[in-house]
């Protein structure tokens, strides 16, 4: 069996940093964490020495379409590989290939694709399902979700959309009938369904809370916002406390001190960060691609022609940094919302999202000052190192 032992390290375990602490992990799992750990004793072992640094849980992201060059919508297991390989690089050991508005034979092509790298190995981060964003949203808040393909949910088409059994969230706006219809049959097939790119009432959300919504993508981006006599999609997000907020924490979709008005809000244990990574991230300014449609990034900010925001350039590291700026919290507050929040999302927070025995062993080293990701582990195995 696997054997790896993690020495001298800053072990962030639910509520409680371990100082000069070991995690000790077989087969892929951690089966214990302890002080002051002799690893004489452990013949065989991988030892990997900390030196003191953050051993944190790894990041997962839930909404995120691409990175250096590659997009989930490209439906090749090439697109997946070089994706994963990127994200472990900033930390994230689990992710959701996220689909765009598209056609019904783009988006079951990413979705089988996505499945397939759910699969087997991917050498980065792992394939933890398929989030589903559009196309069953209002054309009134596309964002950047091309308006041709904006379309009322069809029992036809989603059907199809489960045939994988692999999706694990949809994002839909639950003001048009149709789609209000397909909430108790999406999260019969095991999804969460979150609310997003949608002009929804305060009062709409709430129903659609009723038959089993119970997130908010990218909240404040593509939903009506907080007014004080008409609550709108904000206000219900940021009221209802079944609802679980996701954040681009980029400073350019949502200025910081909104940031920390959502976790005030949500509290720490509702607010989740993600990225909208588009496959410019990680590449230099220039001219891309999102939904068929050329996005032109300029400074890290990506747009397209109507100047609507087009996904980030962000990454799971620096959502947390900008996370921590943006609320005063630590680290250790912050860790949360972008392990262990997002893995109960998706219903996975008995395998992943913290350090504990039993948990998959998916485990990031950081650098204490810079918050820096050095080393990031996937099942037991190391699969980045700086
Ligand atoms: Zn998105």
């Amino acid at each position: 069996m696997n054997r790896v032992i993690i020495i001298n390290g800053r072990v962030f375990t639910p509520g409680q940093i371990l100082e000069h602490s070991a995690v000790i992990i077989e087969g892929g799992k951690i089966v214990e964490i302890t002080e002051g750990l002799d690893p004489t004793g452990y013949a065989g072992a991988t030892i990997i020495d900390a030196a003191g640094k953050a051993v944190i849980p790894g990041f997962i992201d839930i909404h995120v379409h691409g990175g250096v060059g590659y997009d989930t919508m490209d439906a090749t297991p090439q697109a997946i590989q070089k994706m994963a390989a990127f994200f472990a690089s900033h930390g994230v050991t689990g992710f959701l290939p996220t689909t765009v508005t598209a056609s019904r034979e783009a988006i079951l092509a990413a979705i089988e694709n996505t499945a397939a790298g759910q699969s087997r190995s991917t050498g980065g981060a792992q394939v933890l399902g398929v989030h589903v964003e559009g196309p069953y949203i209002n054309p009134s808040k596309p964002g950047a979700q091309p308006l041709q393909h904006i379309r009322p949910a069809d029992p036809d088409e989603y059907r199809q959309f489960f045939a994988w059994n692999n999706v694990r969230l949809i994002t839909l706006a639950p003001e048009i009938p149709e789609n209000k219809a397909f909430i108790p049959y999406a999260v019969q097939q095991g999804a969460t369904v979150a609310v997003g790119h949608s002009a929804a009432s305060y009062e709409e959300v709430l129903d659609a809370v009723r038959l089993g919504l119970s997130h908010a993508c990218h909240t404040f981006n593509g939903m009506v916002g907080l007014h004080h006599r008409e609550p709108g999609t904000v206000g219900a997000v940021l009221t209802c406390a079944e609802i679980t907020a996701e954040v681009i924490a980029d400073n350019v979709h949502v200025h910081p001190a909104v940031i920390k008005l959502l976790v005030q809000a949500k509290g720490v244990e509702r607010t989740v960060l993600m990225t909208d990574a588009i496959r410019a991230a990680g590449l230099p300014d220039g001219t891309y691609e999102l939904g068929g449609q050329p996005v032109t990034v300029h400074e890290g900010v990506a747009r397209i022609a109507t100047g609507s925001l087009a996904g980030s350039t962000l990454t799971m590291d620096r959502a947390v940094r900008n996370a921590m700026a943006a609320t005063g919290l630590s680290l250790a507050e912050v860790l949360p919302m972008a392990s262990y929040n997002p893995a109960r999302v998706i219903g996975m927070e008995r395998e992943k999202g913290s350090l504990e025995p039993g948990k998959d062993a998916d485990i990031v080293l950081l650098d204490d000052e810079e918050f820096k990701v050095t080393l990031t582990m996937v099942g037991g195995w190391v699969v980045y190192e700086a």
